[in-house]
This record gives structure tokens, C-alpha cells and sequence, in this order.
């Protein structure tokens, strides 16, 4: 292999290139920019060009780019060790463990993988496991869990296999709490929600319906499992969503935020629900790396940063409020209206501001924790003028 390639500075044009050439097209055309760093709440492309970030690499750089702590914690961990199997003890992996487990709540256990899907298939083979023939399990419709599930069921060997028959589980989707009932049978184990869609469109549950879901889970020994990778580590201005909603979720599955950049994904389930001995796995999940860059990302959530989200995300409310934005702390989003929202992201990129789109037609907003006030008052000035260009051209 060419040694050189280290070295080699590509072009934006070039890179467009060799990702059209040899990227499985799964992304598409890309946003028109190349990224080449991150500073504070900033992103620089690959032309020296700065950008606000108002969407934290989809709700993952919680702590933005240049938090020293973070970064010394890499440093320092790098320079140990990255990687070690999980046959082995690892200091980091049993710190994580225990910290993540009694934020959640009492008696809780968890297991790292590398991704949110990841979590997901944790979460879903545990309550599988644990719920014995009752092998179908109830979805929101519109929810968004992730792009796996299948990896089992290409496994060849019968021991992989036998507690999780059949291996593709069953997905019923609901939309109220009449519909649920409907369709829970004696084969329903569990009932898995996002708090909030994030994808689906910045859709929070009404707190009346997550209660009712969660007494009747309760009542009909169903899991709830909480789907928290875009809502968990802070980003609503609590630790967890579900503290929003007075619930105590079976399961809960983390991932984005936990790392702040570095692969890692969390599954997190009360003590009695339990896989045994060979029941699962990962290779890389919970190394040390990962495991560190996690435990940092904890020690930083305090109740003054879950005071200062709550802060901002009233500041971002208040400012948008002709645009009836609706999530919680920074997970917000708002409809486009009439306009297309890939139009408004597109138009805020090329003013220098990173959103996203979510659902059928919302702009979704998911800054840093650390953006500053004027940062974001920046921000929302770009995407007001945006909102008001592009009503007034489709008036004409
Ligand atoms: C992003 C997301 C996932 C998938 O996470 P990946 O790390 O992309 O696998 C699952 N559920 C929710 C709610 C998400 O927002």
C-alpha cells in the first residue's frame, strides 16, 4: 500500500470524487462541503470555510471540539492502551458500568456496544430472551431504531440462535394507546418508543400517553424498552428523557451523546432482565478508548450543564417561537411550512450554518452543549432571514 496517501492533501473536487467512485451510495449526493475540523461549536470545510454547528454530528458532539479534558482523556488513554478484548477486565469498561447503571436507576446492568443500532439489538434480543415464546413486540409508527437487525440471523451455528426463535422478531406499529392494546396478543413481550422522535421529525410523546403505555406494560408484563440514543446523556436538560416522564424504563439504549464522537453504544436493563454466559457479545464494544472518551462525557453532565441546555433551549424557543418549535432542551425542531426543509439546510450551509431535517418537512436543531448564547443568536438570525427569503420567493 502507498505510504503516501498519509500525506497526500486532496481537494474538495477530489474527494467528491473517490467517495462517488468507491463509497457504497447509501448517503447520496452529500451536503456540498468536505469537513475538515472541528473548534469550540464551530466546523471548518475543507476551503478554510467556518460554520456554526447547530447539529452536533446528529446529535453526538455533546461537548463540541475543543474540550480539553476530553481530548487529554484521549490523549492519555491512546498513549495506554485503545483496545483490549472483554475477555479480559477493563478498569474504564467497569467504571462506565457502574456510573451509567446507577444514573439510570437502581439495580440496573449494562452492555457497550459500538452504535445505537447496536443497542438496539441488545435490547431487543434481551427482551426476546427474556420473554420467552411472547416474541412480537410493539413500535411507534414513525419511530426510527436504527439499520441493522438480520446480523443474527445470518449466523450459521444453532447455539446462536436458540433463545432468540424466530430470529427476525415481529414489529407491530402503533400510534395511541387504544391501538396498543388492539394489538397486543399473548405473543407481545415488549413495547419499544423513542421519547421523542428524533428522525421521525421532533415528535415528543405526550407525557398522558407515555404514562398510559407505561401502566399497561406494567399491568401486562410487557418490557418497556426506551429507545435513547438521540434523547439520552443531557440533550433534553436532564440526563435521561425518561426522567421527563416520572417512568422506569425495563431497558433503556444509549449511544450519540454517550461518546461525544467516539464510537460507543450503551444498553441499559434491570438486573433480573438478563442474558447468560455466550448470549451475546462485541468485539470492540466497551474497549477502553471508547470506555474513557464515555466516562469523561458522564463527569461532565452536572445539574449547572443540564441548567445551562435548559437555558439555551429556552433562549432558541423564544427566538423561534413564531415558527411553533416543539422537543425539549436542545432537540428541537420546527415545520418548514411551505418551503422544503432540505432547501433550508442547504441555503443555511451555504450561510455558514449546519442544521438538519427530520420527519416529513421539520428542521431539526441539535447544537452543542457548549454553544454560547451569541453563537446561537447567530445561528437563529440565519435561519429566520432563510425562513422569510424563501416564503417570500414562494409568495411570488
Ligand atoms: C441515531 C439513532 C439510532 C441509530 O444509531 P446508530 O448509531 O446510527 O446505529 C437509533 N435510535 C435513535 C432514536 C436514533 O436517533
Amino acid at each position: 500500500m502507498d505510504e503516501n496517501i498519509l500525506n497526500t492533501k486532496l481537494s474538495y473536487e477530489e474527494i467528491k470524487q473517490d467517495d462517488k467512485d468507491y463509497f457504497m451510495p447509501v448517503f447520496g449526493d452529500r451536503l456540498p462541503i468536505a469537513v475538515e475540523k472541528g473548534e469550540d461549536y464551530y466546523i471548518y470545510d475543507s476551503n478554510g470555510k467556518k460554520y456554526i454547528d447547530m447539529m452536533s454530528g446528529i446529535a453526538t458532539n455533546c461537548l463540541g471540539y475543543s474540550d480539553k479534558g476530553f481530548k487529554q482523556t484521549l490523549k492519555d488513554q491512546i498513549d495506554k492502551i485503545c483496545h483490549c478484548s472483554s475477555l479480559y477486565y477493563i478498569e474504564q469498561q467497569s467504571k462506565l458500568a457502574k456510573t451509567l447503571s446507577q444514573a439510570v436507576g437502581e439495580n440496573y446492568k449494562c452492555f457497550f456496544g459500538n452504535s445505537g443500532a447496536e443497542a438496539n439489538e441488545c435490547a431487543i434480543k434481551l427482551a426476546k430472551k427474556y420473554q420467552g415464546d411472547k416474541q412480537h413486540i410493539l413500535t411507534l409508527r414513525n419511530s426510527f431504531h436504527g439499520r441493522t437487525l438480520g446480523t443474527l440471523a445470518a449466523t450459521g451455528q444453532e447455539k446462536f440462535h436458540k433463545s432468540f426463535m424466530p430470529l427476525c422478531p415481529t414489529f407491530i406499529q402503533f400510534s395511541t394507546i387504544d391501538e396498543l392494546k388492539a394489538k397486543t396478543t399473548e405473543h407481545t413481550g415488549a413495547v419499544m418508543i423513542e421519547l421523542i422522535q428524533g428522525e421521525g421529525g421532533v415528535n415528543p410523546l405526550e407525557k398522558n400517553f407515555v404514562n398510559q403505555i407505561d401502566k399497561f406494560c406494567k399491568k401486562n408484563n410487557l418490557l418497556l424498552i426506551v429507545d435513547e440514543i438521540q434523547t439520552g446523556i443531557g440533550r433534553t436538560g436532564k440526563m435521561f428523557a425518561f426522567e421527563h416522564y416520572n417512568i422506569s424504563p425495563d431497558i433503556i439504549t444509549l449511544a450519540k451523546s454517550l461518546g461525544n464522537g467516539i464510537p460507543i453504544g450503551a444498553c441499559v436493563a434491570k438486573s433480573h432482565i438478563a442474558f447468560d454466559k455466550g448470549d451475546h457479545g462485541s468485539t470492540f464494544g466497551g474497549n477502553p478508548f471508547a470506555c474513557a472518551a464515555a466516562n469523561f462525557v458522564l463527569s461532565q453532565i452536572d445539574h449547572y450543564m443540564l441548567k445551562n441546555i435548559k437555558e439555551k433551549s429556552d433562549h432558541i424557543f423564544k427566538r423561534l417561537a413564531a415558527y411553533s418549535p416543539r422537543g425539549m432542551g436542545l432537540l428541537i425542531g420546527f415545520n418548514a411550512g411551505g418551503v422544503k426543509n432540505i432547501d433550508v439546510v442547504k441555503k443555511a450551509l451555504e450561510k455558514g450554518v449546519l442544521i438538519l431535517t427530520a420527519g416529513f418537512n421539520t428542521v431539526r436543531l441539535l447544537p452543542p452543549y457548549n454553544i454560547t448564547i451569541e453563537a446561537l443568536d447567530k445561528a437563529i438570525d440565519t435561519i429566520i432571514e432563510i425562513m422569510e427569503e424563501l416564503n417570500e420567493s414562494t409568495e411570488l
